[in-house]
């Protein structure tokens, strides 16, 4: 079984449901640079402070200061048997800077067309204490605003209005598509297509491990 894995895929994708349900199967952690990125801002330190007005803006942080951010997380234990980058790299230059810290065996590469993404970014919802994530429309969490996995309390995420959903797709379409060609050039990226908004997650959890296999 494949383990040390990249989520590829737009903002929207599904890429930390799907991380988040694959991760505890395989026994590895699934590190979300969006999600350090909100802890830190949360946490308001030094790294928050730098990442916000990117993040805010839908903008990508510089590359120097979200490598740095993954190659101390994956110098971590829990990391040595392997790993889920949910949301790294999303440039060239991360993606040649992580070819220097660690070897990649596979990468997921979610296809999504971009009404789906529109559809399921404008009604999503996530924990502030867990960052479990759920979906008003298509998964909403069984008691109104409050985390089904630890309680917490769930709000919508400030960079997931229409305008700043927009910039974020740009910047994807932009700046992190090319990844795709680059990791089919090594043979080791495997498409799952998803055309629907409520998809059932089980099944495409499954799609996945196949393709791990
Ligand atoms: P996400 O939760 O993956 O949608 O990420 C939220 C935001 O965090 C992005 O819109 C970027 O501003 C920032 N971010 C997350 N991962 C990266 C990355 N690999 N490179 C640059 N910025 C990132």
């Amino acid at each position: 079984m494949k383990t040390k894995l990249i989520f590829l895929g737009p903002p929207g994708a599904g890429k930390g449901t799907y991380a988040s349900r694959v991760a505890p199967k395989l026994g590895v952690p699934q590190i979300s640079t969006g999600d350090l990125f909100r802890e830190n801002m949360a946490k308001d330190t030094e790294l928050g402070r730098k990442a916000k007005e990117y993040v805010n803006a839908g903008k990508l942080v510089p590359d120097e200061i979200v490598v740095d951010m993954v190659r101390d997380r994956l110098s971590e234990d829990d990391a040595t048997n392997g790993y889920i980058l949910d949301g790294f790299p999303r440039t060239l230059t991360q993606a040649e800077a992580l070819d220097s810290i660690a070897e990649i065996e596979a990468v997921i590469n979610l296809v999504v067309p971009d009404s789906v993404i529109i559809e399921r970014l404008s009604s999503r919802i996530q924990c502030k204490s867990c960052a479990a994530v759920f979906n008003l429309k298509t998964m909403p969490p069984q008691e109104e605003g409050k985390c089904d996995k630890c309680g917490g309390e769930l709000y919508q995420r400030e960079d997931d209005t229409p305008a700043v959903i927009q910039k974020r797709l740009d910047a994807y379409k932009a700046q992190t598509a090319p990844l795709i060609e680059y990791y089919k050039a090594r043979g080791v990226i495997a498409n799952i297509h998803n055309d629907k908004a409520d998809a059932p997650v089980d099944g495409i959890v499954a799609r996945i491990m196949a393709a791990l296999e």
